[in-house]
């Protein structure tokens, strides 16, 4: 498991470079470590490594991983796949954060199934930048009612917006797909002060979305591997 403290450095140090390259302050810049498809025991090294953010894309395989690390110090959970209704309820119970909402009725019931006595759920809404066909998120023009639905709800907080941009062929297209993400984001902020995250950023593209101004990436790949399923 060493190697994933080595992968997980790697990952940092190339954070850190993107950065400075673009002269931001790497601190400015949350990980998310994308844990699908992987056994408990990877996560608990990543933690033991410092990690603390991680992403789950599958709810049964997430609340078994989630109930595995359960005591685990400071680890904070981000829904980042597809919700169907009938999974709304374990998602605002188990997730501090939830990065791929769609849909109205889901942010309603994820805030009505959201326990009174936790804090507010974080959520930011998925956006299909191209409207790629089968690809998951709101389409551009649909982000400002989302918004506005989010904004009027109890027990959850609208914290920003979450792409998958398309592959481009070289890296001045994939930071471009990166910047048009990063306008949007500019817009939504500029209505509502408190929205804070820009979640964009993958092992592929790392750089182009830290350059772009992300403040959140999403890594799975470049931390644990390969994915074998
Ligand atoms: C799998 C996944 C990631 C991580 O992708 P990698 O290329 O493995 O880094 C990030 N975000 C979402 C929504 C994912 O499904």
């Amino acid at each position: 498991m060493d190697r994933l403290a080595e992968n997980l450095a790697l990952v940092k140090a190339r954070m850190a470079r993107a950065a400075h390259a673009g002269g931001r302050d790497p601190a400015d810049l949350r990980l998310v470590a994308v844990s699908k498809g992987q056994p408990a025991a990877a996560i608990r090294a990543l933690h033991a490594a410092g990690q603390r953010d991680f992403g789950e894309n599958y709810l049964q395989e997430a609340l078994g991983n989630i109930a595995v690390l359960e005591g685990a110090a400071g680890l904070c959970w981000h829904y980042i796949g597809a919700i169907q209704s009938n999974k709304t309820a374990a998602i605002a119970r188990h997730f501090a954060w939830v990065q791929s909402v769609e849909r109205g009725k889901i942010a309603r019931r994820l805030a009505a199934q959201r326990p009174p006595d936790y804090p507010p759920l974080n959520l930011c809404i998925q956006v299909n930048m191209d409207g790629e066909p089968g690809k998951a998120g709101v389409e551009p023009a649909g982000v400002a009612e989302l918004a506005a639905l989010i904004a009027e709800l109890p027990r959850v907080r609208l914290r920003g917006l979450m792409f998958i941009p398309r592959p481009a062929a070289d890296m001045a297209g994939q930071v471009r797909g990166c910047q048009r993400a990063a306008a949007l984001f500019a817009e939504l902020r500029a209505q509502y002060p408190a929205v804070d995250t820009l979640s964009l950023g993958m092992s592929a593209d790392l750089e182009a979305a830290v350059q772009a101004g992300s403040s959140m990436l999403r890594i799975g790949t470049a931390l644990f591997g390969a994915r074998s399923g």
